[in-house]
């Protein structure tokens, strides 16, 4: 029984995401991509674009240039593909129908591929007879005695040599299969146009390919894989297998309801890139320890497939969301203002530069997403609306009186009136002997000055905020709010 001494270690490293153009890039087809990225780029080897356009029926327009745009975003760059050429090209499978063609040909000549000569009739009628006899239905139990020379119009099938097999799968670990299993599959259809099973081996062969990283459909198929390596005498490349990804709950497979968008949606939604690979990383893999934050480099780093996990992964967009935060305050704020240059408030586009920079500053600690920047920083260049349900509906808030509610803000107001200076710290020592004289917790009276300056929902630190707001527009805002607040 052949086994995984067929598989040697590669020594330069070559992966690749090899995606069909059938539609947005999801989660799922990131994280392969991902996965074959950092393999590649820990080994210093190379990473390949391939994409896999043989089904025309169901191919979609733009598809392509969609999962370019997506690894792009993402930062996924790639050696060799389609849009740059490289050594192996070309590298869309519809540009390599001759190669394909010449590989069916050393088939045929060895005698392991021949013509399909049976109708979909015919064919349907096999397979009910299989049903009618409880058995499972193999063509090779009808392969033609004399089958006709192949002139391209029919189906060409693989002559397989069924028998059983053991390999290593780098993430499955050692799998095993009986001849059963092992069947005469297509190779080229009757539109000339192969089919994946025979064109990603012929391509992973052509194109050095050292590891196959995929998704779990195909490793039902994988038997019948190594059955057609075996008759073109190539060695097996690594394989390794990703788990599924399950939705929220972690028993059902992620589907399309599960509000796992399509990449370039959760970029536009003001997620970084950063953030997303971090969290696609994480689906299925971890380092052993309980470090959740993980920089490009410290993935490149620290990534093995021996570590990615075999059972499902659950996608948790929750954790993306605290992710994000967590990548957006990593960033340098030159950098971070660059990436928020399409997320400013309107009001904020025409103010100052530098004064901008410094709400950015204030604001960086407590982006969710790049998105939150008008909620969270539009006060600072216009007058915010009085929204008194701010305060009616805080749980802490809701208990004072209107005339409680006057004279916290009356005393502030006094007080941070005679600061000699304006700056952070004389806020706060202001603000802290204001809960020693007012008798308030930090919680009623920080919240109330807080919504009185900014009427918003979330904002930076209190004391900083205000100071960047500067005394008069604090002023005016709590004497505002004090006589809003008795009407
Ligand atoms: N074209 C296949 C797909 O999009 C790729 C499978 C593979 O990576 O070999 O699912």
């Amino acid at each position: 029984m052949p086994d995984s001494t067929n598989q040697i270690a590669p020594t330069n490293v070559r992966t690749r995401f090899a995606p069909s153009p059938t539609g947005l890039m999801h989660v799922g087809g990131v994280r392969t991509a991902l996965f074959a990225w950092l393999v590649a780029r820990q080994a210093k080897g190379q990473f390949i674009l391939r994409l896999e356009d043989t089904d025309k029926k169901r191919e979609v327009a733009g598809s392509a240039e969609h999962l370019m745009n997506s690894l792009k975003a993402l930062n996924l760059n790639y050696d060799e593909g389609p849009d740059i050429g490289g050594p192996f090209g070309p590298y869309r499978q519809s540009d390599r129908l001759d190669i394909y063609r010449s590989w069916a040909q050393r088939l045929i000549d060895s005698g392991r591929a021949y013509a399909d000569p049976y109708t979909a009739d015919e064919l349907q009628d096999f397979r009910n007879q299989a049903k009618a006899d409880k058995q499972a239905f193999l063509y090779r139990n009808h392969r033609p005695q004399n089958p006709p020379v192949w002139d391209g119009t029919t189906p060409l099938r693989f002559k397989s040599d069924p028998h059983a097999y053991a390999w290593h799968d780098a993430v499955m670990g050692s799998l095993s299969s009986g001849p059963e299993v092992i069947d005469d599959f297509i190779l080229i259809k009757s539109d000339g146009y192969p089919t994946y099973n025979f064109a990603h081996i012929v391509d992973d062969a052509e194109m050095k390919i050292t590891h196959v990283i995929r998704g779990q459909e195909f490793i039902a198929s994988q038997p019948n894989y190594l059955n057609l390596y075996d008759a073109l005498g190539l060695t097996y490349p690594v394989f390794a297998t990703m788990p599924h990804i399950m939705g929220e709950s972690g028993t059902k497979k992620l589907g399309k309801r599960d509000g796992a968008k399509d990449v370039l949606d959760y970029i536009h939604d003001g997620y970084i890139p950063e953030a997303l690979i971090n969290f696609i990383a994480s689906l299925g893999w971890n380092d052993g320890t309980e470090q959740e934050v993980f920089t490009i480099n410290e993935l490149v780093e620290k990534f093995s497939l021996a570590r990615v996990q075999r059972s499902g992964a659950r996608f948790d967009e929750q954790r993306l969301l605290w992710l994000n935060g967590q990548q957006i305050r990593l960033l340098n704020i030159d950098d971070l203002e660059k990436r928020v240059a399409n997320f400013w408030p309107e009001v904020a586009k025409s103010a100052d530069n530098a004064y901008r920079r410094r709400v950015l500053e204030l604001a960086q600690d407590r982006l969710k997403t790049l998105a939150d920047l008008p909620a969270l920083t539009s006060y600072f260049f216009s007058e915010p609306t009085v929204n008194r349900e701010l305060i009616t509906t805080n749980k802490q808030l809701a208990k004072l009186s209107s005339e409680e509610v006057s004279q916290l803000l009356g005393a502030t107001a006094d007080k941070l009136n005679t600061l000699a200076d304006w700056n952070p710290e004389s806020i706060q020592q202001a603000l802290n002997a204001l809960l020693d004289q007012t008798g308030t917790k930090p919680g009623i009276l920080f919240s109330l000055v807080r919504i009185a300056t900014t009427w918003a929902p979330f904002s930076p630190q209190l004391n900083d905020t205000l100071a960047l707001l500067g005394r008069e527009l604090t002023l005016s805002r709590l004497n505002l709010a004090n006589q809003q607040s008795l009407q």
